[in-house]
């Protein structure tokens, strides 16, 4: 395929907001893309070289990619920089300035996907002395290359956002639309879904057929993704060999699995009457890893699914002497600690370990002890649909004695009361409050299922529980803040049933000076003047920012709002946090923020929080 042919398709994307047609324009395109290519759209329709975890990135900051367009167009770099001031976003000015040259020059060479894609590669590739000018080399040529349409996307490659909107979520839609046909071939897959039919009238029958039909090849598709975190490569097998191709996609040592994630309950009594008996872990605040073991290479990965591995040389250390098996993938929370002390730092310590320099330092002065909480492969074998309570005793063979890897401080009870008291104990050490855990389920990849029950520390007079919510945009700063360039935030929770990102808070409490100037760095990088995509709302910041961040909020309660889409229909209200301040980043994906339904669940609970004073 022609890179023009596929601009013109992202251009197409770019231009409606409506998920459903996104989805189809893009099933399209996937349908056209040969098997050899189609690898490559799905990394280049959400701005990278690969899939995350590789984090291949072209290394060409704004400043190169304003001199590119210059030197591609014969422009100066202020000029270019004037027109990226008006328009805040450079693809938008190599498309203008890629127009104008349209009608003066013929192109020097069609562009393909795979001389787009594997140019990059190249660039990302190159590295040392000089490699600078060897890389802006390379794109400028590329972009001489290119019409307005094209250069717009090539400009937007390196920077690593397309904006076009494109979540994971709507990629496994689009392809679910397009091996319908083919699932549906199966009998007994009709009859199981024909038989979930609740319509009557025989032409919403049918409309509801093929939405759950959609809907149930779209999960199939997700629990492969979930276990293996890259969609090009998946789609790359679907092409090869249609739905079969799934079968051959299963857990690999170095490609990290999608994390569990926990439900919440207000109290100890709520967690027995849900789960019954159960095994009850302390809950550490640190940062959760997964780790990799393949023989002697050793791989970790952050709950973003970043490899982190050389900020952790302790770490690797520790589990090349403590871990029995050769192969395996287990979890773990990692936490600074005091020698002297045997304490546990608080989490603004820890944190102080992620980081690019001075790594040996840092590992000196603050060590991580890791307590691991689940495993999933070992030997070769998938360990996930194995009962928690068993892959609990797998996990302890395996990670044998030592000082720096330990199982999570752990009791099974059916007791509310003993519960509570090992809730008590957990908050009395410093730590954040205990996770709940189903002794009989499997490893839910991704999903929040009750496998899973966290009850936090609660403050008096204040939500039980916190909420992440993902920054949606944010407003300049006034007065004081005038010179942080950044005064407040607009935050928003993720509603699952529209993959969409519904303002729930403006938070303009608890940010350091420090935490405004970081706010500002990263968010002015991802910023936009149109609001993205995924996001409803109806409050307008002075900028928009991609959903990228996430943050932990507390607030004061729940409130209902009309100016806020949280929860919003037509008749009602939506909600909103009252008093909310930030607390932390979060190492959370956007689609891991709190959803809708939890701060549905939330509201309702408050009130009936009373952790403090009765046990149980
Ligand atoms: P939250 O991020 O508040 O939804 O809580 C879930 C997180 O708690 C997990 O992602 C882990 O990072 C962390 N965690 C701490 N201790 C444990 C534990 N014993 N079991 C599982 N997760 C834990």
């Amino acid at each position: 395929m022609q890179f023009s042919e596929l601009a013109a398709y992202f251009e197409r994307i770019e231009n409606v907001s409506s998920r459903l047609e996104m989805t189809s324009i893009l099933a399209e395109l996937l349908a056209k893309a040969g098997a050899k290519e189609i690898r490559h759209i799905i990394y280049l329709s959400q701005g990278s070289l690969g899939p995350s975890h590789l984090a291949i990135e072209a290394g060409l900051g704004e400043g190169l990619i304003e001199q590119g367009i210059a030197r591609a167009f014969g422009y100066s770099k202020e000029e270019v920089e004037k027109l990226y001031k008006e328009t805040g976003d450079l693809g938008d000015v190599a498309k203008k300035l890629g127009d104008k040259k349209k009608q003066s020059s013929l192109f020097s060479e069609k562009l393909s996907i795979e001389k787009v894609f594997s140019n990059f590669k190249k660039i990302s590739e190159t590295e040392g002395k000089g490699s600078q000018d060897s890389k802006l080399k390379m794109f400028a040529e590329l972009l001489n290359s290119a019409s307005g349409t094209e250069a717009k996307f090539v400009a937007r490659i390196p920077l690593g956002n397309m904006r076009l909107g494109i979540g994971d979520p709507t990629i496994m839609e689009s392809l679910a639309v397009n091996y319908l046909g083919e699932f549906l071939k199966g009998k007994q897959t009709k009859k199981e879904i024909e038989a979930t039919l609740k319509e009557k009238k025989e032409e919403k029958r049918k409309e509801e057929f093929w939405r759950k039909a959609r809907q149930r090849l779209r999960e199939i598709i997700e629990e492969k993704y979930n276990i293996y975190s890259d969609l090009g490569g998946i789609a790359e097998n679907l092409k090869e060999n249609g739905l079969k191709g799934l079968e051959g996609i299963s857990i690999e040592p170095g490609v990290p699995i999608r994390p569990t994630l926990a439900e919440r309950l207000p109290s100890s009594k709520e967690i027995i009457k849900k789960l019954g008996r159960c095994a009850v872990e302390a809950k550490y605040d640190g940062f959760r890893l997964q780790c990799h073991k393949n023989g002697n290479s050793i791989i970790i990965f952050s709950r973003q699914a970043e490899n982190v591995t050389h900020m952790f040389p302790d770490l690797v250390n520790a589990i090349n002497a403590q871990v029995k098996a050769k192969k395996m993938i287990f979890e773990g929370e990692a936490l600074a600690y005091n020698e002297e002390t045997g304490q546990y730092f608080p989490f603004q310590i820890t944190i102080q370990r992620k980081r690019k320099y001075d790594i040996k330092k840092m590992s000196e002065d603050f060590p991580l002890k890791m307590f691991a909480f689940d495993i999933m492969y070992l030997e070769g074998k998938n360990c996930m649909e194995k009962p928690f309570k068993e892959r609990r005793k797998l996990l302890a063979k395996a990670i044998g004695k030592g000082k720096i890897i330990e199982l999570t401080k752990s009791i099974e009870t059916g007791d509310a009361e003993k519960m509570e008291a090992f809730f008590l104990e957990s908050i009395e050490n410093g730590l954040e409050g205990i996770i709940a855990k189903d002794l009989s389920a499997r490893y839910i990849a991704g999903a929040r299922k009750y496998a899973w029950i966290k009850l936090k520390r609660s403050y008096k007079g204040e939500l039980s529980d916190s909420a992440d919510v993902t920054i949606i945009g944010y407003f300049k700063g006034r007065g004081k803040r005038t010179q942080f360039g950044l005064g407040g935030l607009l935050t928003a929770v993720y509603d699952e049933a529209t993959d969409s990102f519904k303002s729930i808070a403006k938070i303009g409490t608890g940010m350091t000076e420090e935490i405004l100037v970081e706010l500002e760095k990263k968010l002015s990088k991802i910023s936009q003047k149109e609001k993205p995509a995924r996001v409803d709302s109806e409050i307008e910041p002075d900028s928009w920012v991609k959903p990228f961040y996430v943050i932990e909020v507390r607030a004061d309660e729940i409130t209902k709002s009309p100016m806020h889409t949280a929860g919003k229909t037509k008749g009602e209200p939506g909600f909103a946090l009252r008093f909310p301040r930030m607390i932390k980043f979060r190492e959370k994906k956007p689609e891991e923020s709190t959803s809708v339904k939890e701060i549905l669940a939330m509201y309702k609970n408050q009130g009936s929080i009373k952790l403090n004073e009765t046990p149980g």
